[in-house]
């Protein structure tokens, strides 16, 4: 039994991260400060005695004896991370430095939840980890971005300077149950706006693409690399590279909840990038990963939580 610390454990992927561990029998840590999460997430969990919720800013100092921790606090959806940019940037680089700092004096292994948005709007596709990125330093998204790519730069300076155990993931966009209905990502959006028989938001032309992983795929992907030896570190990407446009995602969304929903365009935000897909040639090679649920699939059990959420 280890004991392990989820930060954003109360999240979207959190959560579904600290169920994983509970049933693989460790005790888990919790911190969150609920800024995005909620506690209906771990609502089924907080009974077991090996889970420990612990409300706790990333940003302020932390001190407990853990053998692993995730670091996975920080606001994943546009508006949610643009609404404070000052307070999104310290969570990723004063959260990093706090949690390695923790990790390097009690020696624990230490992964960092990285992005896609590393490589901003990608002037190659798929992306490999080779790949530096097209990163806007000034703009709306850059608060997220260029926090995520710092703390990015803090793991692998306290791997070299410190010998610190990290592992560094970089996730692509990823869906599933416990996503919050209002968060305003495309999907959480298009499935509330289809429930409510209200019209879908596409955002441009719709031509943009994405390439969306399920929720359950990650966290194989997530587990596998935590336990790869010391001498991997990665940056590993993780995500499906099935690759669709926003707009194919609108109607697939309409047909699977049988929506009256009419599409209706808006202006793309700024800075939003044209196409994402992963090249996941390493996660293949490293860790053997590979997602097994198709959009459709994953979308069908996404609605059908959100149907009990929001009572539709
Ligand atoms: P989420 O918003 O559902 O979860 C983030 C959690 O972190 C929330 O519970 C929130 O309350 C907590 N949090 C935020 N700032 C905090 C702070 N300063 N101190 C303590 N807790 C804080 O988002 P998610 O989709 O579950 O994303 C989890 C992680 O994965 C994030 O680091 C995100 O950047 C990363 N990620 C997610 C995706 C995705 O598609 N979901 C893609 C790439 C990376
Ligand atoms: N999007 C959209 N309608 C919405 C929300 C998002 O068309 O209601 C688009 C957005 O402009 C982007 C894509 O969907 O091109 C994915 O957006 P999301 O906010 O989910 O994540 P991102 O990958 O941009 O961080």
């Amino acid at each position: 039994m280890k004991r392990v610390l989820v930060t954003g454990g109360a999240g979207f992927i959190g959560s579904h991260l600290c169920e994983r561990l509970l049933n693989e029998g460790n005790e888990v840590f919790c911190m969150d400060n609920l800024e995005t999460g909620s506690i209906r997430n771990i609502e089924t969990f907080k009974e077991n005695p090996l889970f420990h919720f612990i409300q706790q800013d990333v940003i302020e100092p932390i001190e407990l004896r853990v053998d692993e921790i995730f670091n996975f606090a920080c606001p994943a959806s546009p508006p949610r991370y643009q609404k404070d940019p000052v307070h999104t940037l310290k969570t990723s680089v004063l959260g990093a430095l706090n949690l390695l700092e923790l990790a390097t004096n009690t020696g624990a292994k230490i992964m960092q939840a990285s992005t896609s948005e590393v490589y901003g709007d990608p002037a190659i596709s798929p992306q490999p980890e080779t790949y530096w990125g097209n990163v806007n330093p000034i703009g709306p998204r850059s608060c997220y971005d260029e926090g995520k790519r710092c703390a990015e730069t803090l793991f692998f300076d306290y791997g070299r300077q410190f010998g610190t155990k990290i592992k560094v993931i970089r996730i692509f966009n990823t869906y599933g149950p416990r996503m919050d209905p209002e968060d305003g990502r495309v999907v959480s959006n298009f499935i509330a706006q289809a429930l409510k028989n209200e019209p879908l938001t596409v955002y441009g032309d719709g031509s943009q693409t994405r390439s969306f992983c399920y929720i359950d795929d990650l966290i194989e992907g997530i587990m596998s690399m935590m336990q790869t030896d010391e001498s991997f570190s990665g940056p590993v990407n993780l995500g499906n590279p099935e690759e669709v446009t926003v707009l194919e995602v609108a109607k697939l969304v309409l047909e699977l909840t049988c929506s009256k929903s009419e599409i209706e365009f808006r202006p793309l935000p700024q800075d939003d990038p044209k196409r994402r897909k992963p090249d996941i040639t390493l996660a293949r090679q490293t860790l053997g990963w590979e997602p097994t649920v198709k959009l459709k699939e994953g979308l069908i059990t996404t609605i059908q939580y959100f149907r009990e959420c929001l009572r539709f």
